[in-house]
């Protein structure tokens, strides 16, 4: 079983439609920081648009970082669970498009969320669409050699309701591409954070490490919320499928800057907060 120095740590680097990608990537590397998420916003560059590729390629080649994870589409005409067809098929090649653009830069986990829970659905109904959009998303993933990872909510109207219900989806639809990741905030609000974790350990191939007051999902450093660390991190090494970890710290919301979460505390303290969390888990 990997240790935790083994996994690998990559940061979400914090950036809003404003910021010069090529400027915070440098700020990043010069932190002593090695490897990055990717998202839609890469800052001035969207990783949407055809010729994001190489620009975001030239940016990583130059810096040294290597980005090893990528966030999927979060605005609602992407989220996983389309009931329409033609929805879900503008939904899937758009996801398909990001995928298998990070994949080319080096990613190896892909996130999606999921949606609501339908009002008054039985589970196999509210299921279905996801895992029809994932019939045609999964092979794809296998080939481009990256695993999608089904995100768990925070909230019980959202889809899955709990972590036992994700972990029951993903487990009942079987393919070596889908798995979930694990948000410790949001598994903070809704079902705790070691419950969560226990329940989703088989499938977890990813992680969102960050911390809130049990209440709002306020995207905190580790330490600054109520989440207990020392008792959550021991926890991680045994995850099977972990490729690696994710910091989702000082995130801006949806369609939002980061003045909002102003002041960002510098780059390499951000850094030694999840280096500290990290090594304070491996045993002497
Ligand atoms: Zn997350």
């Amino acid at each position: 079983m990997a240790g935790l120095r083994t996994l690998a740590l990559a940061f979400l680097p914090p950036l809003d439609h404003t910021s010069d990608f090529e400027a915070v990537c440098r700020e990043v590397a010069e932190a002593g920081i090695t490897r990055i998420v990717l998202q839609e916003i890469c800052g001035s560059i969207n990783l949407t648009a055809s010729d994001a590729g190489p620009r975001v390629a030239r940016v990583l080649r130059e810096t040294g970082l290597q980005a090893i994870a990528c966030h999927g589409l979060e605005h609602k005409p992407f989220l996983l669970r389309q009931a329409d067809p033609d929805a879900r098929r503008r939904m899937v090649d758009a996801q398909l498009d990001l995928m298998e653009r990070a994949a080319a830069l080096g990613a190896r986990t892909f996130v999606l969320h999921l949606g609501n829970y339908p009002d008054g659905a039985e589970p196999s109904a509210a299921w279905e669409p996801v895992a029809r959009a994932l019939d045609l998303l999964a092979p794809r993933a296998a080939a481009a050699g990256i695993e999608l990872a089904l995100e768990n909510s925070f909230r019980c109207t959202y889809l899955a309701r709990n972590a036992a219900e994700l972990a029951a989806f993903v487990a009942s639809y079987a393919h070596p591409a889908v798995g979930v990741c694990l948000d410790s905030g949001h598994a903070h609000i809704l079902d705790g954070a070691v419950a969560a974790l226990e329940a989703l350990r088989p499938h977890i191939v990813t992680m969102h490490l960050h911390d809130n007051d049990g209440r709002q999902d306020l995207h905190l450093m580790p330490g600054q919320g109520t989440l207990d660390w020392a008792d959550f991190m021991p926890h991680i090494a045994s995850c099977p499928r972990l490729r690696h970890l994710e910091t989702e710290a000082l995130k801006p919301r949806l369609g939002g800057t980061l003045d909002e979460i102003e002041p960002i505390p510098p780059l390499g303290e951000i850094h030694a907060c999840y280096r500290a969390l990290l090594n304070a888990q491996v045993p002497a």
